[in-house]
């Protein structure tokens, strides 16, 4: 099996609803960038597909930054004078704010609320807040929730930890194909072909669906599906908190960083709107062009968007000092949906349907990594006869026979040596797939040869 023949409606819808109960297994586990939560989600993960699982300990320097100290959390509530909880962790580990210190101290609800996150703006709603790197507390809750609080006096409990530990990580690598029994060339000693493809994901955020279990389980099983293919490409897997861990990976992994041919970041990957991408810092990198290429040749809408310096792991990866062929795969992007960091990202808002076209899209790129080739025409004067060939028509009855003519004569004329099928699906606008399958039948047909 190789990579195009991941790409199937049928195999990626079922993909779908298998990456949407991954997801609901994942969404009541306290993760935050550093802890149990985590872990727990790593051991989760590592039984679909081979992690390697790594630890930093705190303390550790990376370029301009330092691994925080690791957090945990067994419980976390605020009493009223009846031992009611009115604001419960057991709930919902939204209600706490992530590396919120330890607390056991009883407040007027006038001091209570200086550490107290709503959304007015969205009553219903429980906002979701961090303090990784200030030492402070706090408990979220609904506009309305808090309306509801007399005054009076509150016992409030954060049964937290945060002290000394590690920052772990989840890595997989589905290494690229091989010749002869060995590793193509540049064989690196973990067994990884020179050309990687990098996919990375952040994993530290609590119950919190589209930002960003949506791209944690889109890479899960991008990950398992390619490890059954057999790809050309190595393809290089992160699961990671976000931010602190991009920089401590780029620090630790910066001497073999050219293996690098392409990256994906992937977030708020599982909601109804369309495809959004966001280019590299280089603009012209062969990941912009692939994912441009094939967006534009779906059918569905869609939104390509230029660099920022503002948004996920990108911002490290294309940091100037690195400059990495990696983009960012969003449907919307994180900030311009209402749920975004609410309570409200919720598994109602991703579906199946939207996770399996993400994961269609991704394939689809990803086959363009993988079969990006440049050919030469061996017989450039004038158009070859393909009907003595069976190559006119040779498909009849198929509702794209016309594109796959229309694709032959692209190929043909633009093989040259100096146009590769990514050039040719750029000018001819036509789908990457249905040319690469031209060029393979015209191959065959002894018309073109791989330069
Ligand atoms: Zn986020």
């Amino acid at each position: 099996m190789t990579v195009r023949d991941l790409i199937d409606p049928a195999a990626a819808a079922t993909a779908g609803e298998d990456m949407w109960k991954l997801m609901a297994e994942l969404y009541p586990v306290c993760r935050s960038i550093t802890g149990a939560g985590f872990r727990a989600t790593l051991d989760v993960l590592a039984r679909h597909v081979d992690l390697d699982v790594h630890e930093v300990p705190s303390g550790t320097r990376a370029f301009d930054w330092t691994v925080p100290r690791e957090w945990n959390i067994a419980d976390a509530y605020v009493e009223n004078a009846a031992g009611e909880r009115v604001i419960d962790f057991r709930r919902s580990n939204l209600h706490v704010m992530s590396y919120s210190v330890p607390v056991d101290a009883r407040m007027p609800l006038s001091e209570l609320r200086a550490h107290l996150h709503t959304l007015p703006e969205q009553p219903d709603w429980i906002p979701y807040r961090t303090s990784y790197y200030a030492d402070n507390w706090g408990f979220c809750l609904s506009q309305r929730q808090l309306d509801a609080l007399p005054d009076g006096e509150y016992h409030v409990v954060v049964d937290s930890v945060l002290g000394e530990g590690s920052l772990a990580w989840g890595e997989c690598l589905v290494p690229g194909a091989t010749t002869d029994g060995a590793t193509t060339d540049g064989a690196t000693t973990d067994g990884a072909t020179t050309d990687e493809v990098l996919v990375s994901c952040h994993a530290c955020h609590p119950s919190l669906c589209n930002d960003n279990l949506s791209g944690v389980v889109l890479a899960t099983f991008l990950a398992k599906a390619l490890a059954a293919a057999s790809p050309r490409l190595s393809y290089r897997f992160l699961f990671i908190p976000g931010t602190i861990w991009s920089i401590v990976w780029l620090s630790r992994n910066e001497a073999t960083l050219d293996r690098i041919k392409a990256g994906l970041v992937l977030a708020c990957v599982g909601d109804p709107g369309h495809l959004t991408y966001k280019r590299s810092r280089r603009g012209d990198a062969e990941i912009d062009r692939a994912v441009a290429s094939v967006l534009a040749t779906r059918g569905a809408p869609y939104d390509v968007a230029d660099f920022s310096p503002y948004g996920y792991d990108e911002r490290q990866f294309c940091s100037p000092g690195f400059d990495l062929p990696v983009g960012c795969l969003n449907r919307t992007p994180h900030g311009q949906f209402p749920e975004y960091h609410t309570s409200a990202d919720d598994l109602d808002l991703v579906r199946p349907e939207h996770l399996a076209d993400s994961y269609g899209a991704c394939l689809e790129v990803m086959r363009v990594l993988e079969e990006n080739a440049t050919f030469v025409n061996q017989n450039p004067k004038c158009e070859p006869q393909l009907g003595k060939r069976g190559l006119y028509g040779a498909v009849g009855g198929r509702s794209d026979t016309v594109q796959v003519q229309l694709a032959m004569l692209w190929v043909l004329n633009l093989s040259d040596g100096g146009h590769s099928l990514l050039d040719v699906a750029e000018r001819s606008g036509l789908p990457f797939g249905v040319l690469a399958d031209a060029a393979q039948a015209l191959a065959t047909a002894g018309l073109l040869v791989e330069r």
